[in-house]
C-alpha cells in the first residue's frame, strides 16, 4: 500500500503493476483505489501521477461513501444508515412495552422502539412512518429557527413557513410571500438549509435568478457555490 496526502486525509492505494496496461490508470471501486501501470514504470512516475489526481480522487471516494447511504430499498431495519443534518445515523430498532411508538436520536444512531403489540408484518411501515414524522417535525423547527435569524440579518419579511413534499423541489416562494421548504432537506448538511433558506428569502426582493439576486445570496452566504452545487448533486439521496 502507498499513501497520498491531501490536507490531513491520508489515502491509501494499491500498485498494480501490469503486462497489458498500456498507461497509467486509477480505479476506484468503493473506497479501494487502485493504481495499475505499465510493468517497469517508474515508480515516481506513478506516484507523481496519483499526487496529480489527488484531489479528484478524495471526490470520488466521497461521493462512493454519500451513494452508499442511498440504499434505494430501505427496509427500515436495524443496520441501514440514515441521514439528518448531513451526518449519517444507524437504524436502531427495538421492540418494548409501551402502545405508542417512540424515536429518539442519539450521538450515532436514531432509535425506533415499537410497541410490543405491533405484528412483526407491520414493523416496516411503522418504522417509516415514525421516521417521516420526525424528519418533519425536525425540518419545521430548524427551518423557522433559520428563517426567523435569516429574516432578520436580511432585513427580508417573510409571510409563512410551509413544510413540502415534492419530489424534485427543494424550496420556493411565493408571491404571497410564503416560504415552502422540502422536509427531505433537513437530510442534507445545515450549510445547504442555509443556502436554501437565503435563496427563499432573496427571492423576496427578486423574483428572478438575476446577478442581482445571486449578490444578494452571496452576501449572506458567500461559499454558496459550493452548497448550491452539493444538492444538484447529492439530492438524490435525500430520500426516505
Ligand atoms: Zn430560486
Amino acid at each position: 500500500m502507498k499513501y497520498v496526502k491531501i490536507g490531513q486525509t491520508e489515502i491509501a492505494y494499491e500498485m498494480c503493476p501490469s503486462t497489458k496496461a498500456k498507461q497509467i490508470r486509477i480505479t476506484i471501486v468503493n473506497d479501494k483505489v487502485r493504481v495499475s501501470f505499465p510493468r517497469g514504470t517508474n515508480e515516481q512516475k506513478v506516484k507523481g501521477f496519483v499526487e496529480d489526481k489527488k484531489e479528484w480522487i478524495l471526490k470520488t471516494l466521497e461521493a462512493n461513501k454519500l451513494s452508499e447511504v442511498k440504499n434505494p430499498q430501505k427496509n427500515y431495519r436495524t443496520g441501514e444508515v440514515y441521514l439528518y443534518l448531513g451526518r449519517s445515523y444507524m437504524l436502531q430498532t427495538k421492540v418494548y412495552q409501551r402502545a405508542k411508538p417512540y424515536l429518539k436520536l442519539t450521538d450515532n444512531a436514531i432509535w425506533v422502539f415499537i410497541p410490543e403489540n405491533v405484528p412483526e408484518s407491520n414493523w416496516a411501515i411503522l418504522v417509516k412512518e415514525e421516521l417521516s414524522k420526525w424528519y418533519k417535525n425536525q425540518a419545521q423547527q430548524v427551518y423557522q429557527e433559520k428563517l426567523e435569524h435569516y429574516s432578520k440579518i436580511m432585513g427580508l419579511k417573510y409571510n409563512q413557513l410551509r413544510i413540502k413534499n415534492q419530489a424534485t423541489r427543494w424550496g420556493s416562494c411565493s408571491s404571497k410571500g410564503n416560504l415552502n421548504l422540502n422536509w427531505r432537506v433537513i437530510m442534507a448538511p445545515e450549510d445547504v438549509i442555509d443556502y436554501l433558506i437565503i435563496h427563499e428569502l432573496a427571492h423576496l426582493k427578486f423574483m428572478n435568478h438575476s446577478q442581482q439576486f445571486w449578490q444578494l445570496v452571496a452576501t449572506f452566504k458567500p461559499d454558496y457555490i459550493k452548497w448550491k452545487k452539493w444538492l444538484k448533486d447529492n439530492g438524490r439521496i435525500l430520500v426516505l
